[in-house]
């Protein structure tokens, strides 16, 4: 059984090197009278979060760290083996937390989800079927309160997440901008799915006066992604009972000491809703959301862009890969095709 592992705990930027490919043995069966679910890895899902596993966390109600020395572990998609549970069964497809590692054994199969529909690809659920999916979801239409003709900003907007952000906003009839790492990502942003225009982020020396330029009327929903000088930049430009959240910092994964945000007192004069949140917290939204998406998908009126990595062996590079922009949409490891 090949595995990824962490070789031990990573501060500052994670490197290729801070993991290893190890081979070990597994048995292709459920331990007898146990309830756990054996199943064969198809696609993993790299995802920022995972970059909080790797150093020691103590956050209470947060995943727990990687354990150096064996297989980490993240959202992915696999085929069941052989199953403990009454609730899975041999054939069938999962999709849920599992091990960077060709088969694993789940002890926990109360946390998976069951695929039902395998009209679509199955890497979608790493991605627009799966948490990404939900996240961009349930943080769009729970907490920013969308409305017609509203000015929306979405960071790391060609990403797992934010592409869905942007093509939602567009269809709640907002007027929607976001901001990239590369050209090539821009032009994906209002080619492909629809944004009413977009930036590369690093090419602009003030961020602020790129905001006016795109926003001459301020942001009434901000989607954020990335933290840091983009944050402080979009308080300048919000506008009055405007709506930031907060799903994620990208910017400051990988930084020991966070960088401060100045512009907080714009959130009293404007009258701005600033919340974070976690999408293990709307899960019972899930068969609302894959009813609403699914049918999106059919009508094609709702696009997404995945970057698959081959092979188990990718996974390293492909994970750090996501801290400096190198994914083109949804990143997935490919570890088997069905
Ligand atoms: P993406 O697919 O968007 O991949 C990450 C992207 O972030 C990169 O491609 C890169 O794009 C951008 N990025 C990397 N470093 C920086 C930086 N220093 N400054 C600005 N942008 C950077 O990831 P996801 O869509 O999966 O996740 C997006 C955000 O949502 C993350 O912050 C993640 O942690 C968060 N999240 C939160 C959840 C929650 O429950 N709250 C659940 C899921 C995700 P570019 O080329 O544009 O720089």
């Amino acid at each position: 059984n090949k595995q990824i592992i962490l070789k031990a705990h990573v501060s500052g930027f994670p490197k290729e090197s801070d993991m290893d490919l190890k081979t070990s043995t597994i048995r292709l069966k459920v331990p007898q009278g146990s309830k756990a679910v054996l199943v064969k890895n198809l696609y993993l899902s790299c995802d920022p979060y995972m970059r909080s596993r790797m150093k020691k966390l103590d956050v209470p109600g947060y995943v727990p760290s990687f354990t150096p020395g064996s297989a980490i572990s993240g959202y992915g998609v696999a085929k069941v083996l052989d199953s403990g549970h009454p609730n899975f069964k041999e054939g069938e497809f999962i999709w849920g937390m599992t091990g960077w590692e060709e088969y694993s054994l789940i002890t926990a199969p109360e946390t998976l989800f069951k695929i039902q529909y395998t009209d679509v690809p199955l890497s979608y659920y790493t991605g627009i079927l799966g948490m990404p999916g939900m996240t961009a979801y349930a943080g769009f239409y729970e907490l920013c309160s969308p409305k017609k003709g509203e000015y929306v900003f979405v960071s790391a907007a060609s990403g797992a997440v934010g592409q869905l952000v942007g093509q939602f906003a567009k269809l709640m009839g907002c007027y929607v901008v976001g901001s990239a790492g590369t050209n090539d990502k821009v032009d994906l942003l209002k080619k492909k799915f629809g944004f009413d225009d977009a930036f590369n982020y690093k090419e602009e020396n003030n961020l602020d006066a790129a905001l006016k330029r795109y926003f001459p009327k301020g942001i009434d929903i901000y989607f954020e992604n990335v933290g840091g000088k983009m944050l402080d930049a979009v308080l300048l430009n919000m506008r009055l009972h405007g709506r930031i959240a907060v799903c994620g910092m990208i910017s400051q994964y990988n930084l020991d000491q966070h960088e401060g945000v100045h512009n907080l007192l714009r959130l009293i004069a404007m009258r701005i809703r600033m919340e974070g949140f976690l999408v293990g917290d709307y899960y019972h939204l899930y068969p609302k959301f894959l009813d609403f998406i699914r049918q999106y998908i059919k009508e094609g009126k709702i696009v997404y862009v995945e970057d698959s990595a081959e092979g188990l062996e990718s996974g390293p590079t492909a994970l750090i890969g996501l801290y400096t922009g190198r994914n083109v949409g949804k990143q997935v490891v490919v570890v088997a095709h069905e």
